[in-house]
């Protein structure tokens, strides 16, 4: 949804506009006042076209916030109820424009698209007035080059030299997200400039499904469903459970209890988590590498904890599991703690000690574990 792709757009550096999610009036009014000053409240679906629906509202004060929250609530837009909202900083727009990247299947590369007319369905652009749209394809060997943006840029007609600057800055950190979050679509509609020269992001779709782009709508609408939370889905993919929250501390666990409880201690001892995983697999080596990759997709980790204790996951699987991911992924920045009780720990805690990585740091117990990941991500 729009709140988690900004959340994402958030996080590579593309300016969005200050916000909370709520999903009653009352929250509503709440958000309103922490933000400050007019908002936006923005239905939180699955599909596109909200504000033809009725589903964008501006609002003056926290009271109008409420009044307009009651009433996007519960609307059916194309088939989808509201029940989240999504309230944010209300921004003045001097020009819509529309960014877009997306996998072109036929060229087997990522295609740029570009407009200063935004605002619009794209689709609409494309048949009115397609030479306003400018596409550029990206060689991925090449990777990106600043001149991709400088075309979209010109192509587009932009002569601000400030919007230049903001556009071209944007474009590469799209490009970012879209590689690192392995994207079929990034779509930025619109692309706002603020009376004062300020370029930001109004709208986000995210998507990670790979059906054929702007088919129709009944696929686009299947293509966002899958797109709820790419790390999500990719894990889902990987047969990982896995369930993002905000901190810092990647958490990877055997067993929903163990894997919670250690959230918890986590959280006791003043750090905070960053999901919460289940291995994969029953906790062999392939499951381990699966939450591994998983886990290190969320650019917000610093320090990965490992709390296993083995019944029939055995400790020696997890512990090579482990080893086997430091040689497939690059895990050089990460420290990694590691508590193994139970099944083989020995064995386990041994096949560690021998690999002599001097980012794994063995604990002896759960509380001892938490403090060390929590201290290692600061
Ligand atoms: P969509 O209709 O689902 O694509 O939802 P958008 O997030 O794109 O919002 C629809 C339209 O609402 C935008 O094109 C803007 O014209 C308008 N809108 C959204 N946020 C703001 C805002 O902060 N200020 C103003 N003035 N208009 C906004
Ligand atoms: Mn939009």
């Amino acid at each position: 949804m729009e709140y988690q792709g900004k959340e994402l757009f958030r996080r590579v550096g593309i300016p969005v506009s200050d916000g909370r999610l709520a999903t009653t009036p009352e929250e509503a009014r709440r958000a309103a006042e922490e933000i400050g000053g007019p908002v936006v409240v923005k239905a939180q679906v699955l599909t596109g076209g909200r504000g033809k629906a009725g589903g964008v509202k501006l609002a003056d004060d926290p009271e109008d916030a409420e009044a307009k929250a009651n009433d996007i609530l519960g609307l059916d837009i194309n088939g989808h109820v509201v029940r989240k909202l999504w309230i944010e900083s209300a921004s003045d727009i001097a020009k819509e424009y529309y960014l877009s990247i997306t996998f072109d299947r036929g060229a087997k590369k990522p295609l740029f698209m570009f407009t200063t007319q935004g605002g619009m369905e794209i689709e609409q652009v494309a048949e009115e007035s397609p030479e306003a749209l400018i596409r550029l394809h990206v060689d991925p060997s090449e990777g990106f080059q600043p001149w991709v943006a400088r075309r979209l840029i010109y192509g587009g007609g932009v002569e601000d030299a400030g919007e230049q600057k903001q556009i071209a800055a944007i474009v590469e950190k799209l490009y970012a997200a879209f590689t690192q979050f392995d994207a079929m679509l990034c779509e930025i509609n619109p692309l706002i400039v603020t009376p004062d020269g300020e370029v930001k992001a109004l709208d986000s779709k995210f998507t990670v499904d790979d059906n054929s782009l702007y088919a129709h709508p009944d696929i686009a609408e299947m293509r966002d469903n899958a797109a709820a939370d790419p790390l999500e889905t990719f894990a889902r993919e990987k047969g990982v459970t896995y369930v993002k929250l905000d901190g810092e501390v990647g958490i990877c666990g055997n067993g929903a209890g163990l894997s919670m409880s250690t959230v918890d201690v986590v959280a006791h001892v003043g750090g905070r988590p960053a999901n919460f995983c289940d291995l994969g697999g029953g906790g062999n080596a392939e499951g381990v590498v699966d939450a591994l990759e998983v886990i290190t997709r969320d650019p917000q980790v610093k320090s990965i904890f490992f709390n296993i204790f083995g019944g029939i996951t055995r400790c020696d699987e997890v512990a090579r599991g482990i080893l086997e991911a430091l040689d497939r992924l690059d895990m050089s920045r990460y420290p990694i703690v590691v508590r193994l009780d139970g099944t083989n720990s020995a064995e386990g805690r041994q096949i560690l000690a021998d690999a002599g990585k001097s980012n794994i740091h063995p604990e002896a117990t759960m509380l001892d574990g938490a403090r060390k990941a929590v201290e290692l991500a600061k």
